[in-house]
């Protein structure tokens, strides 16, 4: 998803982007509008978890408790998994196999060419969790650790928001079926736009492996 390209430049917007767009391809710049510590980034995130959990709680167990509530709690949760599982699972994922971070960055879809137009606009303006890496440790990295670490963020945007619906249909809350479906067509999208494009965090991991 949301990253920029890790070339050990913390520089924003980067001096040489243009000079990176004609030598390089033109892989797209990602667009950030800010950056947090390590520290707030997580705990933002993990609140985000929380709050979901707190959601899928509420369709669960309040009662009396109307379909709209629970259709209504289901997509909560579905919405703030999608947000805030992603960046803090390329921190995790790298953290275990050493590599550390220098912050999060906050900006639009590292992987705009992967939604159809309408759509691309919006997914360029979301605030969306990407980590900046901290160059000496992505150096003593090992290519598959780097890998890792990379394909952890976009495959847990798709399967840990699914995880949610499936949870909703098996707690037989109304509505649910229907909603999973459309996450489990979303989660494939997700993968597969990301799987193509040039820029997303698969690529990323393919680059790191073919260095
Ligand atoms: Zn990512």
């Amino acid at each position: 998803m949301q990253h920029k390209q890790v070339n050990g430049s913390l520089e924003f917007p980067p001096r040489n982007a243009v000079a990176n767009m004609n030598a390089s391809s033109s892989l797209q710049q990602r667009k950030i509008f800010g950056h947090l510590s390590i520290v707030v980034g997580n705990m933002l995130q993990i609140a985000g978890i929380a709050a979901a959990c707190v959601a899928l709680a509420l369709a669960r167990f309040v009662q009396p408790r109307t379909a709209a509530f629970a259709a209504a709690m289901l997509i909560v949760a579905w919405l703030f998994l999608y947000f805030f599982c992603h960046g803090i699972a390329h921190w995790a994922v790298g953290r275990l196999l050493g590599i550390r971070f220098a912050f999060y960055t906050i900006g639009g879809t590292g992987n705009p060419e992967g939604y159809p137009s309408g759509m691309r606009w919006v997914f360029e303006h979301l605030p969306l969790f990407g980590v900046q890496t901290d160059r000496a440790s992505m150096q003593k990295a090992s290519p598959k650790a780097k890998a890792f670490m990379w394909s952890a963020g976009v495959t847990s945007s798709a399967v840990v928001p699914t995880i949610s619906t499936v949870w909703g249909w098996r707690a037989g809350i109304a509505g649910s079926k229907l909603f999973l479906i459309f996450a489990m067509f979303w989660a494939i999208g997700t993968l597969s736009s990301n799987w193509r494009s040039q820029t997303g965090d698969y690529a990323k991991a393919r680059r790191a492996l073919h260095r």
